[in-house]
């Protein structure tokens, strides 16, 4: 067991100084994967920072007619919030498809958008693993890699973000208030992970000591038309192979906005604003969504064992557009 000392925040500014001053500081939320990775010796912070003091636990009507979600609010209070129910139904059904009750009413909103990656070698410290230990190299590239990257991945690192609930954020156009040394500022979800390329370790764009304060979700109403389709191994407590968050506004038949993305199948949620374009304004029928689901995919690339996801992406795409629309 590595020594780390173990102290509380007592406000924002205050976590922040102390995970910018300790050495190799951690904070800890719900600690829901910090202190499994820290019991299997793949994460040795020197010191934890305690923030759940923080008066960040609460989720709010923004000016603007969005919500502000604190990032201390669990994954179940976030998904059973009448809020959020009610204007960002997407957001609840991926959460819930998620963990278990347990864990989501452990697990906090800036807790998931931080967690590790579940590939099995990250997790097994006789390996290597170039994001563990940057430049020991990639056994899951030509190892078993069934759960793995089909889509920006590099040769360094094929691991893929496991969040449910990030998937239907970057849908949903979110964007992650955090506050630094220098202040606050916010980054726009798609800005927030990082693909592997060459760092693999550098998972997100947070600067050193970085505190996720809110996640804030703009006034924009996909409540009528959404789906989450999760494909998975189990049907519960297992994560995605392929999941697909889709948010529509429809005008009869025709796709007047669409939002579209991706879990499991890359090192952050698969966005493409192309595909989206091809949608908008279209009326829906088969040749259209078999154009987005290929496009969708394109440049996509299977290491073996996740071959299968490339066709399985395509599908599940189709489907959970159709179901959005309520053609199906
Ligand atoms: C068995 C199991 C099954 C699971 N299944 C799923 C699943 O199907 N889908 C899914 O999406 N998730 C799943 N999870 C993951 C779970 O959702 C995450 O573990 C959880 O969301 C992490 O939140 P936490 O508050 O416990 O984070 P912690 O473990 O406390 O922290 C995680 C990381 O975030 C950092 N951190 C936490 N809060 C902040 C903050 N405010 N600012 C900056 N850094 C911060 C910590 O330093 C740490 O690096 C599963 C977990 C387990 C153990
Ligand atoms: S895929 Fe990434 S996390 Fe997994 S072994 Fe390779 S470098 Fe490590």
């Amino acid at each position: 067991m590595t020594k780390f000392s173990f102290t509380k925040a007592t406000d924002a500014n205050d976590a922040v100084l102390k995970a910018s001053s300790l050495t190799n500081a951690a904070f800890i939320a719900g600690g829901t994967n910090l202190v499994d990775l820290m019991k299997e010796n793949v994460a040795r912070p020197g010191a934890l920072v305690d923030i759940n003091q923080l008066p960040l636990h609460t989720i709010t009507e923004t000016e603007e007619g969005g919500l502000m979600i604190g990032a201390l609010v669990t994954n179940a209070a976030t998904a059973y919030n009448p809020l959020v129910e009610k204007h960002y139904p997407l957001l609840s059904k991926a959460i819930l498809a998620g963990a278990s009750p347990q864990l989501r009413n452990m697990a906090t909103a800036g807790g998931n958008l931080l967690q590790r990656t579940r590939c099995y070698y990250f997790y097994d410290t006789a390996t290597a693993c170039n994001k563990r230990n940057p430049g020991s190299g990639c056994p899951a590239i030509n190892g078993f890699n069934r759960m793995h990257a089909i889509l920006g991945a590099s040769e360094a690192c094929i691991a893929v973000h496991p969040s449910d609930m990030c998937i239907a954020l970057a849908a949903l156009n979110a964007r992650i208030h955090v506050l630094g040394t220098g202040g606050t500022r916010t980054i726009g979800f798609n800005g927030f992970h990082r693909l592997p390329a060459e760092t693999p370790e550098a998972e997100n764009n947070l600067q050193p000591g970085e505190l996720i304060t809110a996640i804030e979700l703009p006034a924009e109403d996909f409540s009528s038309h959404y789906q989450y389709i999760k494909v998975r191994d189990r049907s519960s407590y297992a994560f995605a192979l392929v999941s697909v968050a889709v948010a529509l506004q429809m005008d009869g038949n025709i796709i007047k906005e669409a939002r579209l993305a991706l879990g499991g199948v890359a090192h952050k949620p698969w966005r493409n604003p192309v595909v989206e374009e091809h949608l908008r304004n279209q009326q829906i029928s088969a040749p259209l969504l078999q154009d987005a689901a290929e496009m969708m995919l394109a440049g996509a690339r299977g290491y073996g064992h996740n071959n299968f996801k490339i066709e399985l992406a395509k599908r599940v795409i189709i489907r959970a557009i159709n179901e959005a629309a309520g053609i199906l």
